[in-house]
C-alpha cells in the first residue's frame, strides 16, 4: 500500500488542495495525523474533501477543542478565537465527523498519533530526550506524529540514545526495521521556517517513506483569513513558516 501521510492541515484548503494535487495518483489511502481544523479559513472544505478520500484520520488538540472537549484556555488568546471562530462555522455533519475520529492507531505495522505514542493529543515530540521516553510505548518498529509542524525524522540507536534526522526531500528513506519517530511536518501551518506545504509518500511494499515539500498560494489563504476576520498574527505567520 502507498499512503499519502498528512498531519495539521488546519484548515488550510489551498495548502491542501495543493498537497492533493502534487501526489495525485501516487497512494492508495490518507493517514491523517489529526488537527484538519483550527487557525485556517476553510474547515469545512477541508473535513469535506479528506471525508470523500480513503482515509485513516486521527483527532488533534484543535480538533478537541473545536468539540469543546478541552478548555480552550490553555491555548493563547490568537488560537483561541481561531477555535471559537471554526465554532462558530462548523457545520453539523463535519462537526459528527470530527467527534468519531480515534486519538491512536496501530496500521499495517505502523502506529499512529497526533502528538505521541505516551500522551496521543498533546504531548509533543520537539527533542530526542523526549523521543527516547516515547519509544517504550509502542511495539511496532515505526511510530508516526504530528503535532509540531516540524518534519523530522527520529532514529532509536544502537545504544539507546537518539538520533534526530532533519528530513530529506524527494528521497526515499529505506524502512529496514530500525526504529523510528517520524513526523511529516504540516500541510497548513509549517513551523521550521520553510513556509511550504509538507507531507510524505510512505510505502509499504517497497517500505520507503520520502519526505516532500511544495509551494502552495499562501496569498490565497491569507486573504480568506482577513475576510473571516482571523487574527493578524496568524495570517502573518504563514507566509514565514513560523
Ligand atoms: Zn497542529
Amino acid at each position: 500500500m502507498r499512503y499519502l501521510v498528512i498531519s495539521d492541515i488546519h484548515a488550510n484548503l489551498s495548502a491542501f488542495d495543493s498537497v492533493l494535487k502534487d501526489s495525485q495518483g501516487q497512494w492508495d489511502m490518507i493517514w491523517c495525523l489529526g488537527d484538519v481544523v483550527g487557525y485556517g479559513p476553510d474547515p469545512n472544505e477541508c473535513v469535506a474533501i479528506l471525508r470523500q478520500t480513503k482515509h485513516l484520520c486521527l483527532t488533534g488538540n484543535h480538533d478537541w477543542a473545536v468539540l469543546g472537549r478541552l478548555d480552550i484556555n490553555t491555548f493563547n488568546e490568537d488560537a483561541r478565537s481561531a477555535i471559537a471562530w471554526t465554532q462558530s462555522v462548523l457545520i453539523e455533519d463535519n462537526r459528527a465527523f470530527l467527534e468519531q475520529l480515534p486519538s491512536s492507531a496501530e496500521e499495517d505495522g505502523f502506529t499512529l498519533a497526533h502528538g505521541s505514542p505516551r500522551q496521543p493529543v498533546w504531548e509533543y515530540i520537539m527533542d530526542s530526550p523526549t523521543a527516547a521516553a516515547n519509544f517504550e510505548y509502542f511495539m511496532t518498529p515505526y511510530c508516526l506524529v504530528g503535532h509540531t509542524h516540524s518534519p523530522v525524522v527520529f532514529e532509536l540507536v544502537d545504544d539507546g540514545d537518539v538520533v534526530p534526522h532533519l528530513p530529506v526531500y524527494e528521497q526515499p528513506l529505506p524502512l529496514n526495521g530500525q526504529r523510528l519517530i517520524i513526523n511529516p511536518g504540516s500541510v497548513g501551518q509549517p513551523r521550521d521556517f520553510d513556509p511550504r506545504a509538507a507531507y510524505a509518500i510512505l510505502d509499504t511494499g517497497e517500505m520507503t517513506w520520502e519526505h516532500r515539500r511544495i509551494e502552495y498560494p499562501i496569498v490565497e489563504t491569507q486573504e480568506r483569513m482577513s475576510q473571516s476576520g482571523l487574527p493578524f498574527r496568524l495570517i502573518a505567520r504563514l507566509q514565514f513558516g513560523w
